[in-house]
């Protein structure tokens, strides 16, 4: 929030969440929410859009994420209305945020400049972060999970694991991830470093061994990753995720992927 405008951070799930946050930000300020930044396209954080876009909300998305919308959202929701019951996602739709950003972009608020950061090719193909100049709160999106295991259908490790570099360079002072409690120490960047960084090694170890992904998941979640919160769901979904796509890779071109420095 600056002297003017607020800029408002996701969506939420549904329709019923979009517009509820409006309501909780109306009760903090009178101000007008002029920006709502959708760091991308999983629809925990993108599928209440429409309730923003309603309110003429300028709502702000990477497009190779908003295709992704557009490509999958129909479907997910469907399986969203199954799982959760219909009265949950009325009026909710997978529509198309109101502007694209494909390059690093400030906003100003009104004595408060905000940049909006490109990350692609990380957690998605096109993560935004926010990073309030003023006060160095960044919002990490999916690029950070804390106390959590980090869920991977969409991404490339080697490129998330360079962007947590850079991320961690940032000036932050306190860092809100996409999922877990809010953080101000650097180490919690491990929850999300070192479990991609085995779930990357493990799998392409086993591709290139000849192991199956029931090998790799029959004993279970390592011990220092098994105390994050749905450790099990997302090793099992992950290990098939990335099984399918090193399996198609060249030997090769995977071997050279798996020689990254080793945790330190
Ligand atoms: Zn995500």
């Amino acid at each position: 929030m600056g002297s003017r405008e607020v800029l408002a951070i996701e969506a939420g799930p549904t329709h019923r969440y979009g517009q509820e946050m409006l309501v909780a930000i109306r009760s903090v300020t009178d101000l007008p929410v002029r920006y709502a930044v959708i760091t991308h396209r999983h629809p925990d954080h993108s599928f209440g859009l429409g309730a923003l876009v309603d309110a003429g909300v300028e709502v702000l998305m990477h497009p190779a994420e908003a295709a992704g919308l557009a490509r999958e959202g129909p479907a997910l929701l469907d399986l969203m209305t199954v799982l959760v019951g219909a009265e949950w996602t009325e009026g909710t739709s997978t529509e198309a945020p109101s502007s694209m950003v494909e390059e690093d972009r400030l906003v100003d608020l009104g004595k408060r400049p905000v940049d909006i950061l490109v990350f692609e090719g990380g957690h998605t193909k096109g993560d935004l972060v926010v990073h309030d100049r003023t006060s160095g709160v960044t919002f990490f999106g999916d690029l950070l999970f804390v106390e959590r295991a980090a869920t991977v259908p969409h991404a490339d490790i080697g490129i998330w694991l360079t962007h947590l570099d850079r991320l961690e360079a940032l000036p932050w002072t306190k860092g809100v991830p996409g999922h877990g409690p809010v953080l101000e120490d650097p180490a919690s960047f491990a929850d999300t470093r070192d479990w991609i960084r085995f779930l990357h090694r493990r799998v392409a170890d086993a591709v290139l061994t000849g192991e199956s992904p029931a090998e790799i998941l029959d004993p279970g979640v390592p011990a220092p990753y098994a105390g994050l919160v749905e450790a099990g769901p997302t090793f099992s979904r992950a290990v098939l995720q990335l099984y399918r796509r090193y399996e198609a890779m060249d030997p090769a071109a995977l071997d050279a992927l798996v020689e990254q420095p080793p945790p330190d």
